[in-house]
C-alpha cells in the first residue's frame, strides 16, 4: 500500500475519532522516524509521551520478542514470571505494596477509584455514603465511563450523559473550596473516599500544580483519611526527571496510576497501591483478561531498569534544561512550563497546532496541549537528535 492508498482506507474504515496528520510513520530508531519516501523525523512527542527509549530501542525489543518466543499470554488464574518481576520492581523504586496491571491510563484509573471505594467501604460502612470522589477543573483521567466523568474538562462530557454519580470539581489552587466540598464531619470523616490530582496537567495544557497547594491536600487527606490518588499516567516513569513526579513535590500518593511510558510503546497500566489500599482488592474483586501480559512485562521490567537509574533521569532533567534554555533566546516564545522532558511552550504570535504542522513539513514531530505547544520526547534522546529537532523547530518559530 502506498501512502494515498493507506489514506484512503483509513478514512473509510476506521473510526473517525482523531483527526490526524498528514504523514504516516514506516518505521523509526531511537527518536529518528521515516516516513514511506524516506524522508527523516526528529520525534518529540514519544507518541504521546509513550515511546520511553524511542523506536524499536534493541534491549526492550529483544525482552519483549524473547518472551513472545516464550509465552505470550496465559491468563491470570495462573502465575507467570515476567508481571512478577515488574511488580517487585515497581515496589523497589516506588515504595508501593502492590500493584494491579491493567491495559491502558483510564483502565489504570477505574482500578485506582475501585480500590479508594473498597477501602472506605470496608473500614466506614456502605451506610456511610463515603463514597465521592474529588478532582480537579482541567484534568484529564481517560474515556471509559468512570474515568471521564473524573476528567474536569466539559468539553469531554458532551453527548455522553448520564454520568456516574458521587464526582464533584474543584479549582487547583483553592483550599478553601475543597475544604468545602468534604463536608467532615466527626462520625465518617465526611462523605469524600478520594481526590485525584495530577501533579502536572497534560491534556490540560502542561500546568504544574503548585507545591503549596498539593501539600495542603496531601495533608488534608491523611488527616481525614482521604485517599489521595495521583494520575501519573503521563508524568510517570522518568517523564519529569525523576521516577514519579511526585518525588518532585516530596508527596507519597495512597495510589498511583501509570500507563503511557511504561510499556514502551506496548498497552499496559498500572495502580500502584500503597499500605491503606494493599489489600483492599480480593479474589474476584476486580480483574481484567490481558492485565500483566508476559510480554509487555518483560518490555518494561527493562524500561524501568534502564530509566530508574540516577544518571539516567540526571540526562533527563538536563535536556530538559537544555530546551529550555534553547527556547529561552527565542523571541516568539513566551514561556515554557512543566518538568524534565515534559513542557508545554506559550508562543507569542503563533498558533501551536499550525507549528505542529510546519514541523511535520520540516521534519520534527512535537504536539499541542491546549493552545500551548507540547513537547514529550523519548527520554534516551540522543543530544544530537535534540539538536537537530530543536534547530528544525525553532526555525519554525523565526518565520
Ligand atoms: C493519557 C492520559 C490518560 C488516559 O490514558 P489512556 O491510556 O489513553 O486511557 C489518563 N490520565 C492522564 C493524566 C493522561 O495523560
Amino acid at each position: 500500500m502506498n501512502i494515498n492508498e493507506i489514506k484512503q482506507k483509513d478514512t473509510e474504515y476506521v473510526a473517525n475519532t482523531y483527526p490526524r496528520y498528514d504523514l504516516c510513520v514506516e518505521k523509526g530508531l531511537s527518536s529518528t522516524c521515516y516516513d514511506f519516501d524516506g524522508k527523516e523525523y526528529i520525534d518529540l512527542s514519544s507518541g504521546i509521551g509513550v515511546n520511553s527509549l524511542g523506536f524499536c530501542d534493541p534491549a526492550w525489543a529483544g525482552a519483549v520478542t524473547g518472551q513472545l518466543n516464550t509465552l505470550q499470554h496465559m491468563s491470570n488464574l495462573f502465575y507467570t514470571s515476567p508481571c512478577v518481576r515488574l511488580a517487585e520492581k515497581l515496589s523497589e523504586i516506588t515504595g508501593c505494596k502492590k500493584v494491579f496491571f491493567a491495559n491502558s491510563g483510564a483502565e489504570a484509573n477505574e482500578g485506582a477509584i475501585k480500590a479508594a471505594r473498597k477501602y472506605s467501604f470496608d473500614k466506614y460502612g456502605a451506610e456511610s455514603g463515603r463514597n465521592r470522589i474529588i478532582t480537579l477543573v482541567n484534568s484529564f483521567h481517560g474515556r471509559t465511563m468512570a474515568a471521564l466523568t473524573a476528567t474536569g474538562q466539559e468539553s469531554f462530557h458532551n453527548f455522553f450523559f448520564p454520568f456516574l454519580e458521587g464526582f464533584e470539581y474543584v479549582n487547583a489552587g483553592n483550599i478553601g473550596e475543597l475544604k468545602e466540598k468534604l463536608e467532615i464531619d466527626i462520625l465518617t470523616n465526611g462523605s469524600c473516599a478520594a481526590i485525584i490530582i495530577e501533579y502536572i496537567q497534560g491534556e490540560g495544557g502542561v500546568v504544574p500544580l503548585d507545591y503549596d497547594y498539593v501539600k495542603a491536600v496531601a495533608e488534608i487527606c491523611e488527616k481525614y483519611d482521604i485517599l489521595l490518588i495521583a494520575d501519573e499516567v503521563q508524568t510517570g516513569v522518568g517523564r519529569t526527571g525523576t521516577f514519579l513526579a511526585g518525588e518532585n513535590y516530596g508527596i507519597k500518593a495512597d495510589i498511583t496510576t501509570l500507563a503511557k511510558g511504561l510499556g514502551g510503546g506496548l498497552p499496559i497500566g498500572a495502580v500502584l497501591l500503597g499500605e491503606k489500599t494493599a489489600d483492599v482488592f480480593g479474589p474476584g474483586h476486580h480483574g481484567t483478561t490481558f492485565g500483566g501480559n508476559p510480554a509487555i512485562c518483560a518490555g518494561a521490567v527493562e524500561i524501568l531498569n534502564r530509566i530508574s537509574d540516577e544518571s539516567f533521569l540526571a540526562g533527563v532533567k538536563n535536556k530538559g534544561d537544555y530546551i529550555r534554555k534553547r527556547l529561552s533566546e527565542i523571541d516568539e516564545v513566551i514561556k515554557t512550563d512543566g518538568m524534565g522532558l515534559m513542557l508545554g511552550i506559550t508562543l507569542k504570535t503563533k498558533k501551536s497546532a499550525d507549528v505542529v504542522k510546519a514541523g511535520i513539513e520540516n521534519g520534527v514531530i512535537t504536539l499541542t496541549a491546549k493552545e500551548k505547544l507540547r513537547l514529550l520526547p523519548p527520554l534516551n534522546i540522543t543530544m544530537g537528535e535534540l539538536e537537530k529537532g530543536l534547530d528544525r523547530l525553532i526555525n519554525i518559530m523565526k518565520n
